[in-house]
């Protein structure tokens, strides 16, 4: 096994590597010590254009592939994923900073998606339409042709294939984008579906920045966009889609409230919330970010959260350790920034807070408790191993704190009553809503955001919906002309 990646990363396109036009390479590091992994390839808009094109010419021989060979491609890259899982997670695992069981565990999530749209490849109905004795209407779902996708920075190589797996069953051609500081996994993932037998051209990769994905997402020759990280930049995104009449999916992140409840189990309670604010040091957007908790149970709970977070081994994701350190020097000082707003703001910080005196970028597992849900730490996505834990009481309505912010992406309830249960999952203000669990989505279930969080949904059948145009056909089955036109 060689997980070493390459020096240099060029451009993949038509199938192809390929220096950038400008010349301009990029580093990126390993989070665990800083050092420089790999030299990476920084496309600019003559690259775009030509990663675009060579999308356009793959997208008919895509579609000419039939459904059952499409499907037995994507299955011969799941092959190829769990062939190759250990050299894939520790690749993931030096550019991300996670540790390396959690990276096994996105590769085989990988995995799935491509066997799971894969299976899907050859059931994409239409529908017949009972209109009328004399014209027979139906439906066809038609691919887009080109879909462009930027790829975040917190779940590299899942992502990658949560995207790039149904865009593919739906017979569209890709240009990805990943994100500067994980492009490495990217690379290997394309490279593996077109040795899968995928035409030259089906899935290209750009690397680069924020100007690299503008070209991207606002060129003509695009027809439909999946973006994955902030508001501000999603809206930027949403704003040059306009220009070209172009389809998004938005995924946008999340400030996720945990209502726990006073009849809850408080352990369980905890383990599910712990790993949901931990894991990946907090960088999901659906991490369990705010702990809505009645004043019957907080003092236990708080006591618990504490300690179970002082718990945490903290350390390079290669060595497997609880939590490893966050994905960027930018992104560490982000989030120290948020502590110091915590505790400006007069929220306890119970626990955790500080950086490892080591190199690498590393912060506690973090707990403010005592928050006001108008705090910023309560309505701002910090993406951090940073858990808010606000109180509430009998006069207070802990859904309503829960949709008290900006976001709409996630939601848990802790609670043994099943009356309560599912009258706060319809209240919630959520695309997905856990009940005495957390990451209850799975690759079949759809994923995306209410309010600000996003538009469409990820994962599940529903995603096809984004890949898949409808078309209605209607056929005059009596014949004769139209007749005279109305007066
Ligand atoms: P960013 O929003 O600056 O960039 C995200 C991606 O979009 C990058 O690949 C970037 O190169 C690209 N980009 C930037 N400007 C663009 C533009 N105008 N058009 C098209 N693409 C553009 O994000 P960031 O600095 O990497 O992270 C900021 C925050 O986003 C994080 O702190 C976190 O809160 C959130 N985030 C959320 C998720 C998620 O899963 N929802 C994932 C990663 C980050």
């Amino acid at each position: 096994m060689d997980a070493a990646p390459p020096d240099k990363q060029d451009l993949l396109i038509d199938g192809k590597r390929a220096s950038p036009s400008s010349g301009a390479y990029s580093q990126t590091t390993d989070p665990a010590t800083g050092e420089t992994l790999a030299s990476v390839a920084v496309g600019d808009g003559a690259d775009v254009d030509r990663a675009v094109d060579a999308a356009r010419q793959a997208a008919p021989e895509l579609r000419a592939i039939g459904p059952v060979d499409r499907g037995e491609i994507l299955f011969d890259v799941a092959d190829r994923i769990r062939d190759r899982l250990d050299e894939l997670a520790e690749l993931e695992t030096r550019d991300q900073g996670k540790p390396l069981s959690q990276a096994r565990s996105d590769l085989a999530g990988a995995a799935q998606y491509f066997e799971y749209y894969g299976g899907a490849a050859d059931k994409l109905e239409g529908t017949t339409i009972p209109a009328g004795p004399d014209q027979l209407d139906y439906t066809v779902r038609e691919p887009y042709g080109v879909s462009a996708q930027i790829i975040p920075w917190n779940f590299p190589a899942n992502l990658f294939a949560r995207g790039i797996a149904p865009a593919l069953a739906a017979g569209n051609a890709v240009v990805a984008k990943p994100a500067p500081t994980t492009p490495l996994s990217a690379y290997r993932l394309a490279e593996l579906c077109l040795d899968a037998g995928l035409p030259d051209g089906a899935v290209n990769v750009v690397s680069g920045g924020g100007e690299t994905g503008a070209a991207l997402t606002s060129h003509d020759g695009v027809d439909t966009i999946t973006f994955t990280s902030s508001v501000p930049t999603g809206q930027k995104v949403m704003e040059a889609a306009s220009r070209t009449i172009t389809p998004v999916t938005l995924e946008l992140g999340g400030k996720n409230p945990a209502i726990v409840y006073p009849d809850a189990d408080v352990e369980e309670a905890v383990s599910w919330i712990d790993t949901g604010i931990f894991s990946n040091a907090g960088q999901i957007c659906s991490a369990a970010d705010r702990a809505i908790v009645h004043e019957s149970v907080y003092e236990e709970f708080v006591e618990r959260m504490v300690e179970t977070a002082e718990s945490y081994s903290l350390g390079p994701g290669i060595d497997d350790p609880d939590m490893g350190p966050v994905n960027s020097a930018d992104h560490l000082e982000k989030i120290q920034e948020y502590i110091d707003v915590g505790q400006a703001e007069g929220a306890r910080l119970a626990t955790g807070g500080d950086t490892l005196a080591r190199n690498g970028h590393y912060i506690e597992p973090t707990v403010f408790t005592d928050v006001d849900s108008g705090m910023r730490i309560a309505q701002e996505e910090i993406f951090g191993p940073v858990l808010a834990v606000i109180p509430y009481g009998d006069d207070q309505d802990p859904v309503e704190i829960g949709n008290d912010v900006e976001y709409g992406l996630v939601a848990g309830v802790f609670t043994n009553d099943v009356r309560r249960a599912h009258r706060a999952a319809r209240r919630l203000d959520a695309g997905n809503v856990y009940v005495n669990t957390w990451f209850g989505d799975m690759n079949q279930t759809p994923f995306g955001g209410y309010k600000n969080s996003g538009i469409g949904r990820e994962k599940g059948l529903e995603a096809l919906d984004s890949y898949l145009q409808t078309k209605h056909i209607a056929v005059n089955l009596e014949g004769g002309d139209a007749g005279a036109p109305d007066t």
